[in-house]
């Protein structure tokens, strides 16, 4: 059997339905797409209103297997450290790595989203379909209905294989809750979040620090900011949904210009729509999501969010739903036409992996938003470049997560033994220091 004999009916052009599509349709196969939306390259982007978002390594990695990193890094801003804001309006830079080259990237996800559909839409063998929702699975044959939202007709695609690539809420993922054995756990945090912006200033230039990523951290809830090649910087608050403390209580204008006074003082003057977007944009919530397994024999898989929704702050969302499909492709390769074997292998393969970022990120905002400006913190950061002076191969977890391709998983286990290794090498120097010490006592008695 030629690739060219399989169809895969992928729902969801989003950033990893159209990487996917890309890989499929170089490798030779036949793909159609069926994005809910309307095609977003007529979306028109506005100056200062672009939803930002960080790419690393492992979604670099990703892009360039398909020949775009160099085109999307070319409009991103590089962010090599974060900008943390103290309540009294000091701020102070803490770079993400003792190597200068490594930083994160802040890039648009309108932009990236559309880069990837153009080259999506120039492969060979892919074929796009806008407004075009799927509404069912049928797992026996790999057919997918589908609503045509322009007109409310329902059509019938048949036989392929179909990839979940929907989303958090994928409706692929919800005909393999109805199969038998199919564990699935989705928990919202308790926070939600609301996007701010910081406008470019007179001159189109960035009103605070461009190459960072901003945090104003006040531990029960924070903001960021992260910047815009337009000179704006996406805000994003994070604050309880209920509580004496949440969104609804700030109600008026007077509410909301005091609050932001209050907690975020140093932010205010630069956020001249403050008060129509905290009226206007909505609140969102964040949840995690996991499931297992990710495919039904060889006629269904699910990648990216579908798979793995995780919380966004490590900044790793799409980098781990870019690797999906990388792993997904790579287990194609090695099985060939076993396609139930495939995605056997990537589900093993990609499944610890997930459920380990989908912790690290929900760590993380405990780090973020209360840790980042305590002086345990910092004193832990002035550990790390003292660990790294001492121990050249130590490398910290965050480096490990954001800067290398190192599997999320086995980050976390080489962490482990790093720290173990140093306690041991720190407790010898501290019993070495005692008998020292307790040397020269007796020496002076
Ligand atoms: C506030 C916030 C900040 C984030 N920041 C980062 C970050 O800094 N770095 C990072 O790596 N990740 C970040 N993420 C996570 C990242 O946005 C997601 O991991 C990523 O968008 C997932 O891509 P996806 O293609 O799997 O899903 P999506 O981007 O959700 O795309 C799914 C696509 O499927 C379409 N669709 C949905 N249902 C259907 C249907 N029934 N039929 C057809 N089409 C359908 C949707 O319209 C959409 O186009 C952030 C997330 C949030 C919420």
């Amino acid at each position: 059997m030629n690739s060219s004999d399989t169809k895969f009916h992928i729902a969801g052009a989003g950033l990893a339905g159209s990487l996917m599509a890309i890989y499929l349709g170089r490798a030779g196969y036949r793909v159609d797409v069926y994005e809910r939306r309307g095609d977003l390259r007529d979306l028109e982007s506005g100056p200062g209103r672009s939803i930002n978002l960080a790419l690393s390594v492992r979604g670099i990695h990703a892009l360039e297997r398909a020949g775009l990193a160099d085109k999307v890094l070319a409009d991103a801003v590089a962010m090599p450290g974060r900008m943390v804001h103290g309540f009294d309006g000091s701020s102070a830079f803490q770079p993400y790595s003792k190597n200068p080259d490594e930083h994160i990237n802040s890039v648009s996800r309108l932009e990236l989203n559309r880069t990837l559909i153009d080259e999506a839409e120039k492969t060979p063998g892919v074929r796009l379909f806008f407004d075009h929702k799927c509404q069912e699975v049928d797992l026996a044959t790999g057919a997918m209905e589908i609503l045509k939202t322009t007109t409310l007709e329902t059509t019938r695609v048949e036989d392929g294989i179909v990839i979940g690539a929907d989303g958090a809420f994928s409706v692929v993922r919800r005909r393999l809750q109805r199969t038998d054995r199919f564990n699935y756990q989705q928990s919202y945090l308790e926070h939600g979040y609301k996007e701010l912006v910081i406008p470019p200033d007179d001159n189109g230039g960035h009103r605070i620090e461009k190459n960072a990523l901003h945090i104003w951290p006040r531990r029960s809830y924070m903001m960021i900011a992260l910047p815009n090649q337009d000179g704006s910087f996406t805000c994003t608050l994070f604050w309880p949904l209920e509580g004496p403390f949440c969104f609804d209580n700030l109600q008026t204008p007077d509410d909301i210009l005091n609050f932001f006074q209050e907690h975020f003082a140093d932010a205010v003057p630069h956020m001249p729509t403050l008060v129509e977007d905290y009226q206007g944009n909505p609140v969102s919530t964040l949840m995690t999501v996991r499931c297992n397994p990710w495919y039904h024999k060889d006629k269904c898989v699910l990648i990216g969010d579908a798979a793995h929704a995780v919380v966004p702050f490590y900044g790793q969302g799409i980098n781990a739903g870019f690797e999906d499909c990388e792993a997904l492709i790579d287990c194609m390769t090695k099985h060939s036409t076993d396609f139930e074997q495939a995605f056997a292998d990537y589900n093993v393969q990609r499944k610890e992996n997930s459920d380990t970022i989908a912790d690290l990120a929900i760590a993380n905002f405990v780090e973020m938003r209360d840790r980042v400006g305590s002086t345990a913190f910092l004193r832990k950061k002035r550990r790390e470049r003292l660990l790294d002076r001492w121990f050249p191969n130590y490398v910290p977890l965050y480096s490990l997560v954001t800067f290398s391709r190192v599997p999320y998983a086995e980050a976390v286990r080489q962490s482990v033994r790093q720290d173990k290794k140093v306690s041991i090498v720190a407790g010898v120097l501290i019993a070495l220091a005692t008998i020292v010490l307790g040397l020269l006592i007796l020496w002076q008695v």
